[in-house]
């Protein structure tokens, strides 16, 4: 999927009015121009590290299948964030969220936060203010992702439709990370059995499940 921002940015104002796939690259059509743009360069930041471009389940497989990425590194910016001493990742999530109006359009957006009453406006307790207090933005922002950790798919429609650009898939790629190294398990591929956080198990190693 393209990403309209890239879009938006590389036509320096210009207005876009017609994209189309033409020879591996993308022609962007507005009132009196054209141009051409690598396709990997416009793509969202999920879908440029993808690892399935066909249907992982389906009854009806439309079109032909398409060559699956290989050889991609899904996790360079994540490792990038882990390499960071504690006080330049507080600084650095301290910025990502900075410009965060509270209008839950990536929890609205997401298909996996479809909890009747979200944590966000449940009032009796109430978990988490309502406003732009740094506390509460912090608290919204980790509360959500570990919601999603083991059930995250990197869909990427929470950054999608954040309208301040706010790069909020930083947060549950790690999640999505670290459940993938411990557990094997990636969301929305295994279809068998339960998600490895959704499950109990009497022999389980860790003393303080207990
Ligand atoms: S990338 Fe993850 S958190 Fe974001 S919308 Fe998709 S499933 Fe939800
Ligand atoms: S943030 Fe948590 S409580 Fe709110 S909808 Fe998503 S999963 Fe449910
Ligand atoms: S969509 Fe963006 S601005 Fe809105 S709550 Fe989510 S991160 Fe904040």
């Amino acid at each position: 999927m393209l990403d309209r921002r890239k879009v938006w940015n590389r036509l320096e104002g210009r207005e876009p009015l017609e994209v189309v796939e033409d020879q591996g690259q993308l022609l962007v059509k507005g009132r009196a121009f054209e141009e051409r743009f690598p396709r990997a360069e416009l793509l969202q930041d999920n879908c440029a590290i993808c690892l399935h471009r066909n249907p992982v389940v389906y009854d009806e497989l439309l079109g032909e299948a398409v060559p699956e990425q290989t050889g991609v590194d899904r996790y360079a910016d994540i490792r990038a964030v882990e390499a960071l001493t504690p006080e330049e990742k507080w600084q650095y999530f301290e910025e990502l969220i900075a410009p965060c109006i509270r209008c839950y359009a990536c929890r609205n957006a997401c298909p996996q936060c479809y909890c009747p009453l979200c944590f966000v406006d449940e009032s009796k307790p109430q978990w988490v203010g309502k406003g732009l207090d740094k506390t509460d933005l912090r608290t919204f922002h980790f509360l959500r992702a570990f919601h999603l950790a083991g059930r995250c798919t990197d869909c990427g429609a929470c950054e999608r439709a954040c309208p301040v650009g706010i790069k909020v898939r930083q947060f549950t790629k790690k999640l999505e990370k670290d459940v993938w190294e411990r557990y094997q398990f990636e969301a929305g591929v295994i279809v068998e059995g339960r998600p490895p956080l959704d499950v109990f198990l009497p022999d389980d190693p860790q003393e303080f499940i207990k």
